[in-house]
């Protein structure tokens, strides 16, 4: 790490031109990063570029702007299948974001399920991953196992592997889970699920951001994300999944796209990924991602990676100094995320009274409700850093919650 070229802050941030705002005459502090991120101009301009050069439906024009709209969009497939390391360009299927990720590899699964089988998640999961695997089971009468976490917020990987059994047919469970920041070494939970002959799922949302993804490394038949937590736009996102999976898998989704020869009285679909893919795609959305992961992959990532450790560091060392503050997730793998309560006080008046201050930050269960009955909170304010945050952002919003707890008092 001590090697890594260090970010020029400064330029880097000039390239978000949203972070440049008073709010309530205070200067923006974002740090509500794990649900969405900011987008550099790179993102922004590509987006424009589209709807302003080559606006056209992809695939079936007999035009050149036709013809360009498709080179960008599946060029921006390409961009995807490089960054995670996919064996194929085909096994990139652009989704709406993770949620429809884990929605199709839930109907993949529906035919496979039967009673008695096994789906193993953990007691972190974001409600995208644990009520579509919750309902998933209650539709075939297979059986829910939840691995359980430490007080700490890290996973019992004791708990997880003697959770593991032959009936198991699905692991499902995130990369980072975007309520504590616990990060969770998948790639030895994934060889232990393969061991015992499952397929497994990774929730990429929050884990794809903080860099380094590699499908074939993982080890995982899955892997979903969101554009719009990796500085791309929203309603855009992916389902990487082995070719080997997802090619045998009932359709999603039916209409134009995705078929291959139509009568009246019958279909047949087409290949890997426009199987998986009906009607017209989010077009813009997909060259936006691109842009984002292309504006990503230019930073030296060891540097990324110090940076946000330098910031959790630096906020975790004055939560601790901070009376009355209660840290909810302290594991010893952790990304940026902070979550917290203040003695006495209800995480969304905090959340209202920093945002008085020009401090963006999050309260609630953030989609986790039994997470946070778990953990006996009814949930917490979460301050989330990306790149682009300072050292100088986190003291602000130390002496913002300062202010706030005085105000409680
Ligand atoms: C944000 C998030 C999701 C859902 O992502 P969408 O973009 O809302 O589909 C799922 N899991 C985790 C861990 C998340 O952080």
């Amino acid at each position: 790490m001590s090697t890594a070229v260090a970010l020029n802050l400064e330029a880097l941030r000039s390239e978000f031109p949203i972070l440049h705002q008073t709010i309530d005459g205070n200067p923006l502090v974002y740090l509500d990063n794990a649900a969405t991120t900011q987008k550099p101009r790179a993102v922004i301009q590509a987006i424009t570029d589209f709807y302003t050069q080559c606006n056209a439906n992809v695939h079936r024009g007999a035009h050149q702007l036709a013809d360009e709209a498709t080179r960008r969009y599946e060029h921006a497939r390409d961009t995807v299948a490089n960054f995670i390391g996919a064996a194929d360009r085909s096994e990139v299927i652009w989704t709406s974001g993770t949620t429809e990720a884990i929605n199709i590899v839930a109907n993949g699964m529906a035919q496979q399920l039967t009673a008695g089988d096994e789906v193993l998640v953990t007691e972190m999961e974001h409600h995208a991953n644990l009520v579509t695997w919750q309902q998933a089971c209650l539709r075939s009468g297979a059986v829910l196992k939840v691995a359980p976490i430490h007080d700490n917020g890290a996973l019992d990987t004791d708990a997880f592997s003697s959770l593991l059994s032959e009936r198991t047919r699905l692991v499902a469970l995130p990369h980072v889970s975007n309520a504590l920041g616990t990060l969770n070494p998948i790639k030895a939970l994934t060889a232990q699920a393969k061991a015992k002959g499952a397929l497994v799922l990774i929730d990429g949302a929050q884990g794809i951001a903080h860099g380094g993804v590699q499908v074939a490394d993982i080890g995982c038949d899955f892997y979903a994300f969101s554009g719009h937590k990796l500085f791309g736009p929203t309603g855009i996102g992916v389902l990487w999944g082995k070719a080997s999976v997802l090619q045998d898998w009932p359709v999603w989704q039916t209409g134009g796209e995705m078929i291959s020869r139509v009568s009246y009285q019958e279909s047949s679909w087409g290949e890997l990924p426009n199987r998986l893919e009906a009607g017209t795609p989010h077009i813009a959305g997909a060259i936006g991602m691109a842009a984002g992961i292309n504006w990503f992959s230019q930073l030296d990532l060891a540097a990324v990676q110090a940076h946000e450790q330098a910031l959790l560091a630096h906020a975790t060392q004055q939560a601790q100094d901070f009376a009355g503050m209660q840290l909810v997730g302290t594991a010893p793998a952790k990304v940026g995320v902070l979550s917290f309560n203040l003695a006495g006080s209800h995480p969304a008046d905090v959340g209202f009274l920093l945002d008085r201050q020009g401090v963006a930050i999050r309260t609630g269960d953030h989609c986790a409700q039994p997470l946070m009955r778990r953990l006996g909170v009814p949930g917490t304010a979460r301050a989330s850093f990306s790149v682009y945050n300072t050292l100088q952002e986190v003291d602000a919003l130390f002496i913002a919650l300062k202010k706030a707890q005085q105000m409680l008092a």
